[in-house]
This record gives C-alpha cells, sequence and structure tokens, in this order.
C-alpha cells in the first residue's frame, strides 16, 4: 500500500509538525503587529518583522472554501476518491489548507461552518484535520 507523501519538514516548520504530534495545533505570531499565520514563515508577511512566535490554537475555526477532487493525483489518494480539500479559518485568523472528516466528501460543508480540530495520525504523521461542530459524533 502507498502512503500518502510525507510533509517536507524543516527547522522552520518543526514547531508545527511537533505540536500536532503532540495533540496540539500551533500559528506563528508576529510580537510587532500582532498578526498571525501559517504556515511557517522566517518572517511575518504583515510587517516582515523577524523572529516569530509560535501560539497554541483553540482548534476552532469556519469553512472559507473548498473543493471536492474525484481524480487522485496520487495513488495513496484512489481509496479515498471523492475527497475534499478545504480552506480553514482559525478563530485566530490563520488559515489552512486541510479536510474535513465527517464532510461527506464536501456534501455536508457550507461556507461558514464551524469545525474543530481533529488532529490525525498518517503513518508517522499527525495532520490537523477538523470536524464539523455541530455534527454529531458516532
Ligand atoms: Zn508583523
Amino acid at each position: 500500500m502507498t502512503g500518502l507523501p510525507l510533509p517536507q519538514i524543516d527547522e522552520r516548520s518543526r514547531p508545527y509538525w511537533d505540536g500536532l504530534a503532540q495533540g496540539r495545533l500551533l500559528f506563528q505570531h508576529c510580537e510587532s503587529c500582532g498578526h498571525n499565520w501559517l504556515p511557517a514563515r522566517d518572517a511575518c508577511p504583515a510587517c516582515l518583522a523577524p523572529n516569530p512566535s509560535w501560539q497554541p490554537s483553540g482548534g476552532t475555526g469556519r469553512v472559507v472554501s473548498w473543493v471536492v477532487y474525484h481524480t487522485a493525483y496520487h495513488d495513496a489518494l484512489k481509496d479515498r476518491r471523492p475527497y475534499d480539500v478545504t480552506l480553514v479559518e482559525l478563530d485566530e485568523g490563520p488559515r489552512l489548507l486541510t479536510n474535513i472528516v465527517d464532510s461527506r466528501a464536501g456534501a455536508a460543508l457550507r461556507i461558514g461552518a464551524r469545525v474543530v480540530l481533529a488532529i490525525e495520525q498518517e503513518g508517522e504523521t499527525a495532520l490537523a484535520r477538523f470536524r464539523l461542530a455541530e455534527s454529531k459524533r458516532p
């Protein structure tokens, strides 16, 4: 069985991946202007101040937009079709591309839907996925 391609983890992004492995979603925060963002960068994308800090997210946010993939562009995704790729905005501001685990391949999604963090393990890697806040857990 083919696994998903692994993320390219470097010194800049390692705190993000280590945080997920420990059950926390971290984002970067600018001490100069207060901007929050993902993915990891060396400088603030708003004011270019260096040395951002890492802050833990409360793990809640909303759906901004999504697409549904019916074509697998990697063998590891063949058995998962169709699946959503969703843009989530955390309540703290950062946006990330993710999957909504109970989206029924996007059918259950709507713009603005509240979501909560649902970290899932893919092989050795913990991924930040989300589930719909209003959905019932099985
Ligand atoms: Zn800044």
